[in-house]
């Protein structure tokens, strides 16, 4: 079975060389949706919180909030950056608090300080998806993740291959030495 969870992101950006409107530098609220797979654990009767699945991703996801995103080879990064740095902003400023983790992957390197993120291809719906699983694989069991901003949507299926060992009191993934980190439950006590 799956628990499912949605979050908006708002953001700008342009497709750097395309011949069209979305040339030009424009904005939008994104609709992510991530799908999360794996047995229904007993304990709580759920695949998995959908609001942890929620806090996993935008602890991530929240530097493409409020962001500027633009393509490695865009002329109008090194300009941006220009201008941030002469106003004092490119390092951060105190006005600047939601900044998740920053991140380096070979599709797309976060700088939270000044809410930009670079990316190696164009960001459309269907780049995006490959960020995205890119950056979170290894903490969730994603099955399916969909993302649409204005007309445009995609959506791409995974193969899970195992179950993840989740707490039966709270239902988050058991750390590797059989802990809840929420709710301090121990596997190995219980058996
Ligand atoms: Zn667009
Ligand atoms: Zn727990």
């Amino acid at each position: 079975m799956r628990s499912i969870t949605t979050l908006n992101l708002q953001y700008a950006h342009r497709f750097y060389g395309f011949k069209g409107e979305a040339q030009y530098l424009h904005g939008h609220t994104g609709i992510l949706t991530i799908e999360v797979e794996d047995t229904v654990n007993p304990g709580v009767n759920m695949v998995f919180p959908c609001n942890e699945i929620y806090k996993t991703a935008w602890n991530v996801l929240k530097n493409f909030d409020h962001a500027l995103i633009l393509r490695e080879d865009d002329p109008l990064l090194p300009a941006v950056m220009r201008v941030y740095e002469e106003q004092g902003i490119r390092l951060g400023s105190p006005q600047n608090q939601m900044k998740g983790p920053a991140f380096r992957t070979p599709l797309a390197i976060a700088y939270p300080e000044c809410r930009v993120v670079v990316t190696k291809e164009t960001m459309t719906v269907e780049g995006m998806i490959k960020i995205v699983y890119d950056l979170l694989k290894d903490k969730l069991n994603i099955a399916r993740i969909s993302f649409s901003s204005g007309v445009n949507s995609a959506s791409q299926e995974y193969a899970v291959e195992k179950t993840k060992e989740r707490c039966p009191l709270c239902g988050i993934a058991l750390d590797e030495r059989g802990i809840c980190p929420k709710c301090g439950y121990h596997k190995n006590t219980r058996d």
